[in-house]
C-alpha cells in the first residue's frame, strides 16, 4: 500500500490537480486527507468534490469547521472573516453537512490522522516545536501520525523519551519510535517555498517521502482576484508564506 497524504488543500484546484497527477504517476494506491479542504483560495466546491469522489479518509480542519457552521466570526481578523463568509456562500447545504460530520482524529491502516494536535485536536494549537510535539505524542497510540495546520513540512521523532524534529525529504520508519509528521500544504505552503507539497507513505517499504511540485500559481491568483477575495491571499502564494 502506498498512501498519498494531502493536507491543507485550501480550495486550490490547480495545486490539487498537480498533486493528484503526481500521486498517480508515483503509483499511490490510497489517499488520506488532513483537513482544511476549503478556505483562502477560490475553488472550495471543486476541491471538496474531488476529495469526496476519491472517498479518502479525512479529518476536520479549523477552516472546515468555520465554513460549515453559522458561528459568529467576531474574533477573526477582517480578511479571514471575509474569506470564510465567501466560502460559506460557495458551498451547498450538503457540502457543509459533509464537513460538519468529519471527525477530529482518524485511524487509517496502522497510522493516525489529525489536523492540529493529538492532545487537544479541537483547540487548533500549532505544533512548531519539540515541546508541543511532546504533548501530542502523549496521546499518540500509533507509530506514525500525520498532522497539518502549520503548512510547514516537519517530522518529529520520539525515541524513548527524547523528541527531535526538523525538515526532511525522505526517511525510513523504524519500530520502537514514534513519528509525528507534517507533510506540508497542497494549497498554501508557508515554508518560504511556493511549490505545493504532499507526502507519500509507503507501508511496504516503511518510508515517508515529501513531494514538492510546481503548479500554475498565476492562474490560482487570478481566480482569487476575480472573486474579490483579499489580495494578500493571492500575493502570499508566490512567496510560499
Ligand atoms: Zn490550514
Amino acid at each position: 500500500m502506498r498512501y498519498a497524504i494531502l493536507a491543507d488543500i485550501h480550495a486550490n484546484l490547480e495545486a490539487l490537480d498537480v498533486v493528484l497527477a503526481d500521486a498517480e504517476a508515483q503509483k499511490c494506491t490510497h489517499y488520506a486527507c488532513l483537513g482544511d479542504i476549503v478556505g483562502y483560495n477560490a475553488n472550495p466546491k471543486e476541491c471538496l468534490e474531488i476529495v469526496r469522489k476519491l472517498n479518502m479518509p479525512c479529518v476536520k480542519g479549523n477552516h472546515d469547521e468555520y465554513c460549515c457552521s453559522e458561528a459568529d466570526l467576531e474574533g477573526f481578523n477582517p480578511h479571514a472573516r471575509e474569506a470564510i463568509n465567501w466560502t460559506r456562500n460557495h458551498l451547498t447545504a450538503d457540502d457543509r453537512q459533509w464537513l460538519k460530520e468529519l471527525k477530529y482524529i482518524r485511524l487509517v491502516a496502522n497510522f493516525s490522522l489529525v489536523h492540529a494536535t493529538m492532545d487537544a485536536p479541537q483547540r487548533w494549537g500549532y505544533v512548531f516545536d519539540k515541546l508541543a510535539a511532546a504533548s501530542s505524542f502523549t496521546y499518540q497510540n500509533t507509530n506514525v501520525c500525520f498532522f497539518g495546520h502549520t503548512h510547514v513540512p516537519t517530522a518529529f521523532i520520539r525515541d524513548v523519551a527524547l523528541v527531535r524534529g526538523g525538515s526532511y525529504s525522505k526517511f525510513k520508519v523504524e519500530s520502537g519510535r514514534k513519528y509525528f509528521v507534517n507533510i506540508g500544504s497542497v494549497g498554501q505552503p508557508r515554508d518560504n517555498n511556493p511549490k505545493c507539497a504532499y507526502g507519500i507513505y509507503d507501508l511496504d517499504e516503511g518510508t515517508i517521502e515529501l513531494r514538492r511540485l510546481d503548479y500554475d500559481i498565476p492562474k490560482t491568483q487570478a481566480k482569487i482576484r476575480a472573486n474579490g477575495l483579499p489580495e494578500r491571499l493571492a500575493e502570499r502564494l508566490a512567496h510560499g508564506k
